[in-house]
């Protein structure tokens, strides 16, 4: 069977042109705010350790900022450096009035442990949360979405959904993950818009018939290939969020998202390729939420 023939319905959600209109009206945006006499919007960036993983990611952030004409403060702390000293880096941030938002970027070194990392994250103030991972924004999701921040990735997915004007009020979702990264917040925007929501995980049985009867399929696992045809069906709209580094046998890697791709592209009636789908939209969702935060801080 040959992989790239596509069944001429199929259309491919790519992210890169909806990135690049945002992109745009951000520009506009920070020009319009800092004409009226506001600070120019500002986010700092806390990064532990050189993971060459992070350090794209960063690199990724610092472009798109100084794009939209933000300011990007990167503090780029030792591998080794103590609780102490990552708390210190993030109140400062945190006690700046022109710095609108703070991201603490994932992942932190093994010494620094999960509890240790949520406390980190909660020194963040909530109108600072940019990537919307704080202990109150989880809970604001849930319990006050209007109030809460959307993170980045949810906010990327529907981003996307929006981009190909794919409806969601009224529609039967299916979210496969369900961390607090990606899967609930995704989930949680679904329903909060509309959606039939089911969500998804590891314990779950017999997804691939559950995922069968969704308008729209979101995959969040990080488990390459896990999508297979008879988790679709032909009207459906898969977003893949999965990102995996495939090593080859000659060393050069493949990056891979949570849908065999190959197999299920041409059976469906939209999909989100990786790389090139949800990824380029994800650093976007961060500046509008900057944006936000910068708009909620200086009325
Ligand atoms: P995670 O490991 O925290 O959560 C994975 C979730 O998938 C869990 O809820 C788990 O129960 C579920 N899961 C794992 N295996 C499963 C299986 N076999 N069947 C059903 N459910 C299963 O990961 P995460 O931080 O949520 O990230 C998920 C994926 O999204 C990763 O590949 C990550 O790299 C990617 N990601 C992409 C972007 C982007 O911008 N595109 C951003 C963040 C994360």
């Amino acid at each position: 069977m040959t992989h790239s023939i596509f069944l001429p319905k199929t259309r491919l959600l790519k992210g890169v042109p909806i990135k690049n209109k945002i992109l745009l009206d951000l520009k506009h945006e920070v020009e319009v705010l800092v004409a009226s006499g506001k600070h120019r919007p500002a986010i700092g960036i806390v990064q532990i350790g050189n993971n060459p993983r992070s350090d794209v990611y960063v690199h990724k952030k610092k472009t798109f900022g100084h794009e939209i004409g933000a300011i990007v403060h990167h503090v780029q702390l030792p591998e080794l450096s103590t609780y102490e000293e990552i708390q210190t880096e993030i109140l400062e941030f945190a006690n700046d009035p022109c710095v609108h938002g703070i991201l603490i970027q994932m992942p932190l070194p093994k010494h620094i442990s999960k509890s240790e990392m949520q406390s980190l994250m909660d020194l963040i103030p909530h109108a600072k949360d940019v990537d919307g991972l704080t202990t109150a924004n989880i809970a604001l999701l849930d319990h006050d979405y209007d109030r809460a921040i959307l993170p980045a990735t949810a906010r990327a997915v529907n981003l996307l959904l929006d981009g190909y004007d794919i409806p969601v009020k009224g529609r039967k979702a299916v979210v496969i993950g369900r961390s607090n990264l990606v899967g609930r917040p995704t989930a949680l925007s679904l329903g909060h818009r509309g959606a039939d929501v089911t969500v998804c995980h590891r314990e779950t049985e017999g997804i691939p018939e559950c995922a069968r009867h969704a308008d729209i399929l979101i995959v969040a696992t990080g488990v390459p290939g896990l999508v297979t045809r008879e988790f679709t069906n032909p009207e459906q709209t898969i977003i893949d969020v999965g990102i995996s580094v495939l090593l080859g046998s000659d060393d050069d890697s493949k990056i891979v998202g949570d849908v065999d791709f190959g197999h299920v592209a041409p059976f469906v009636k939209n999909i989100s390729p990786v790389p090139g789908g949800v990824g380029p939209l994800t650093v976007a969702g961060l500046f509008l939420n900057l944006i936000d935060c910068h708009k909620a801080q200086e009325v």
